[in-house]
């Protein structure tokens, strides 16, 4: 019994830990590259990124880079997921979809802005972890789903955002059609294992405009591992 006190004081120690880690995070790899929106920068400084990594990266979680999660699979950069966030241009009342679950992260930044996040995953044993990671967090407003991304989730659209963080060939004209007017698409697009390029498709009046915002380079999305 009396180590409890001991051990408490540890975890709040660590915790705090994690504090200054993501302080340091936000300052040196975020705000230093550009991000601006007071929102994002909250989320990021909010959400508990080593929670969400496998136990052997937790002391990396809030490096500048991104991190295997198991499955082949990595969880983003810290910058390019506040990027990406920055680029929906994220508003409370906002349902957004996300293609790519991963390890929930970037679907929990997203959630400490938006209404809604709808998150599909295509590796099953990686959005079953996400889901009970998120949970065990607090997170009500984040759904994940198991299934090919590709046809993004219909029943709960149409969205205000949809972030892709797989790289794709080519824009799912699923998404598309999911995506309300004035909504933004972010999505990686290019070959597989090559540099790819960021995309934002916005929707006027019907019409789609496209901008390219850069080179990047995301792990592929896939259609055939279900
Ligand atoms: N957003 C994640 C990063 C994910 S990496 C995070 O914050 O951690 C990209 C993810 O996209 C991988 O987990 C991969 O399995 C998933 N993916 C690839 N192709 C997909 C598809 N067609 N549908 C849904 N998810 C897909």
């Amino acid at each position: 019994m009396k180590s409890l006190p001991i051990i408490l004081i540890l975890l709040l120690f660590q915790n705090n830990q994690y504090k200054e880690a993501r302080e340091k995070m936000v300052k040196t790899q975020i705000v230093s590259r550009g991000i601006t929106d007071p929102l994002v920068l909250d989320a990021m400084r909010k959400v508990e990124r080593h929670l969400l990594v496998p136990n052997s990266q937790r002391g990396n979680a809030y490096a500048d880079r991104p991190l295997p999660i198991g499955d082949g699979q990595t969880i983003s950069q810290p910058y390019i997921v506040a990027y990406m966030t920055e680029l929906i241009q994220p508003k409370k009342g906002m349902k957004v979809l996300e293609i790519g679950t991963g390890s929930g992260y970037q679907a929990a930044v997203l959630a400490e802005i938006v209404e809604e996040v709808y998150t599909v995953e295509i590796v099953e044993p990686l959005g079953k972890r996400a889901e009970k990671d998120l949970k065990g967090m607090g997170y009500e407003n984040i759904h994940v789903k198991i299934g090919d991304g590709y046809q993004g989730w219909p029943e709960n659209g149409p969205y205000d955002a949809i972030l892709v963080t797989a790289a794709a060939e080519e824009v799912p004209s699923p998404l598309v059609d999911q995506l309300k007017e004035g909504g933004r698409i972010i999505i990686p697009i290019g070959p597989r294992g090559k540099t790819q390029e960021l995309i934002r498709l916005e929707k006027r009046k019907g019409k789609i405009r496209e901008t390219n915002l850069g080179a990047v380079r995301f792990v592929p999305f896939t259609r055939d591992s279900l």
